[in-house]
């Protein structure tokens, strides 16, 4: 899915389109550095995700389990930059409950594309509904984004909040999960 070859090409490109010598000793190695980093931070499989989710346990408490504060790291699709902050995960179990290791890995897979926040956050609770199909879900993502601290408006400090429900999540239960992870 990732081609390395034609990642090094455009690398060049934007080098010289910068104005910079990609032959000069400090920047022959970066294309084929940036090349392998994308295989990094763009590699998230959603087969993964499926893998991860499907593994379950069967648990008799179907109170709501929170992981939280898993940390994020993402690229924003408009600006090619970081962005990064936390997620967390709250969910009504239906009979069975998802290896807790398995959240954080469905956060890295779905973080590993160029992204939007409020897709991003989207992506991991419809996955949730889907492969572990717990009674209801609750996500929040809080990220700082570079675009907006290194560029543009330069507001370094201001944090995205996004946060998204599905299934039988009620305002009461939204309160809950809103304190316990403060
Ligand atoms: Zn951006």
């Amino acid at each position: 899915m990732i081609d390395k070859a034609k990642i090094e090409e455009a690398v060049k490109m934007l080098l010289e389109g910068i104005g910079e010598d990609p032959t000069r000793p400090g920047l022959v190695g970066t294309p084929d550095r940036i090349a392998r980093m994308c295989e990094e931070i763009f590699g998230g499989s959603e087969e993964r995700v499926a893998k991860h989710l499907s593994t379950t346990f069967d648990c008799d408490n179907n109170d709501i389990v929170i992981e939280k504060d898993i940390p994020v790291y993402s690229m924003c699709e408009h600006h090619l930059l970081p962005f990064y902050g936390k997620a967390h995960i709250a969910y009504i179990p239906d009979g069975k409950v998802a290896g807790l290791s398995k959240l954080a890995r469905t956060v890295e897979e779905y973080s590993h594309h160029v992204q939007l926040q409020e897709q991003l956050t989207a992506q991991i609770s419809d996955a949730l509904m889907k492969y572990l199909q717990p009674k209801g879900v609750m996500v929040v993502l809080e990220a700082e984004h570079m675009c907006m601290t290194m560029r543009g408006v330069k507001k370094p400090g201001a944090k995205t909040m996004t946060y998204v429900c599905r299934g039988e999540f009620e305002s009461t239960l939204i309160d809950r999960v809103l304190c316990m992870i403060k």
